[in-house]
């Protein structure tokens, strides 16, 4: 089998990137599992929220929401809802990030009360709103890139773990005597995939918490991209849950919450080293954090309806790894994402996919540089 580009993992990253590549390129996704979106992608809190993480993730939340709206208006039903985020905290804590984001609004007791009144009142002092925060239907958003790509062409293969990599056909470099530069002088990777072997100009190391060892087998030098677990539970409670309340959070991020239908869906927002691998609950997180949760609110936890635990995987700095590599020629990163992935899958993918084909606008080359593979401080 043979490409232009072969993406290495069927998460949200590789999904999305393929959805921008395969109308111009020929695109082989590959996923280790038996199905795509097996690890991080089916396990998060579904937001986008322009307020949350730092500038860079800012800008390219704000551009994926409007992608997203965009797609959401194109299919049979909507995939984005408003989800407003409610921070509170301390007056000098709300303060300051309120200073730091043009997105929060502060709200006094009595409106933050209105917003959320299942609200313990006496256990905030202060409150700021992000009202700009959607929910979205990641299944459905995983599947629009899914079929789009497939429908341009790109071939999606399940079951099918990279587990050895050749270099062939290198030639050196033309020698500068009027001849034609050799169009891939580097060679071309040959990747053995399950029972597959792939021959692809570009590779994509798209693998999640995986990214590191991935690149490894390419020969790629890691970029210190660590696994932590996060949780998230379904819960049920004695009063009612009003489907479209607000997120709320503290604003030290010690635990969320917001409705989930008719059930609420929390999460201890804890961040623990985890090795790559199919992450699980500690039934002690949950019952802390229900305690927690029933402490702030009077809603009243009855029980846990389902939980599950994904991995965060990002570099020491927090921010994506995206780009081609300095020592393994036509290797690109898409990878450490962290707790961002689904708030900036479309704009990250269509980054990546300009930086990949070299026709990034002039405009991006900076977001580029913030996010590149080789940015002083990665391992
Ligand atoms: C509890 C929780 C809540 C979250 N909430 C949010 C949120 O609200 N908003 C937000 O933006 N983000 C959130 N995130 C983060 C978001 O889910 C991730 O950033 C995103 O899913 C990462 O996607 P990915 O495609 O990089 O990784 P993954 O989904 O893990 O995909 C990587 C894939 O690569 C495959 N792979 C690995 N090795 C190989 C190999 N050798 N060969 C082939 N395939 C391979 C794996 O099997 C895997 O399927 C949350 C995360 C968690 C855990």
């Amino acid at each position: 089998m043979d490409c232009d580009v072969l993406i290495v993992g069927g998460g949200i990253a590789g999904l999305s990137l393929a959805w921008r590549l395969a109308p111009n390129r020929a695109v082989v996704l590959v996923e280790a599992e038996a199905s795509l979106a097996f690890h991080t992608s089916s396990r998060s809190a579904r937001q986008m929220q322009p307020s949350y993480g730092p500038g860079a993730i800012q800008e390219l939340t704000h551009r994926s929401i409007a992608m997203v709206e965009r797609i959401s208006a194109r299919l049979p039903s909507p995939i984005l809802m408003p989800r407003p985020l409610l921070t509170l905290g301390t007056a000098e804590e709300v303060a300051q990030l309120v200073a730091e984001n043009a997105n929060l609004v502060p709200l006094n007791h009595t409106e933050t009360m209105e917003r959320s009144p299942d609200l313990r009142p006496e256990k905030f002092e202060a409150s700021a709103l992000d009202g700009t925060a959607m929910e979205v239907d990641v299944p459905a958003l995983l599947e629009f890139y899914r079929s789009q790509a497939v429908g341009a062409g790109a071939m999606v293969l399940t079951g099918s773990p990279v587990s050895a990599v050749e270099v062939v056909g290198a030639e050196p470099p033309a020698a500068g005597n009027g001849a034609e530069p050799s169009p891939n002088p580097a060679g071309r990777f040959r990747v053995t995939a399950g029972r597959h072997s792939i021959t692809a100009t570009t590779v994509v190391d798209a693998a999640g918490a995986w990214a590191d060892s991935v690149a490894g087998t390419f020969g790629a030098r890691p970029r210190g991209l660590a696994p932590h677990r996060r949780s998230v539970a379904i819960v049920s409670t004695e009063k009612p849950v009003n489907p479209s309340g607000p997120m709320v959070e503290p604003a030290n991020e010690s635990f969320y919450y917001r409705p989930d239908g008719t059930h609420l869906l929390i999460s201890p927002c804890e961040s623990v080293p985890a090795e790559p691998g199919d992450a699980q609950v500690v039934e002690a997180d949950i019952t802390e954090l229900i305690q927690r949760i029933d402490a702030v609110t009077d809603l009243g936890i009855t029980g846990v309806v389902r939980s599950w635990t994904g991995l965060r995987t990002q570099p020491a700095d927090g921010l994506p790894v995206v780009g081609f590599d300095d020592g393994v020629p036509n290797f690109f990163w898409l990878a450490g994402q962290g707790g961002y992935g689904v708030q900036t899958s479309a704009a990250l993918a269509t980054l990546a996919a300009g930086l990949i084909a070299g026709n990034l606008p002039d405009g991006d080359a900076g977001l580029a540089a913030t996010l590149s593979p080789q940015r002083a401080g990665l391992a």
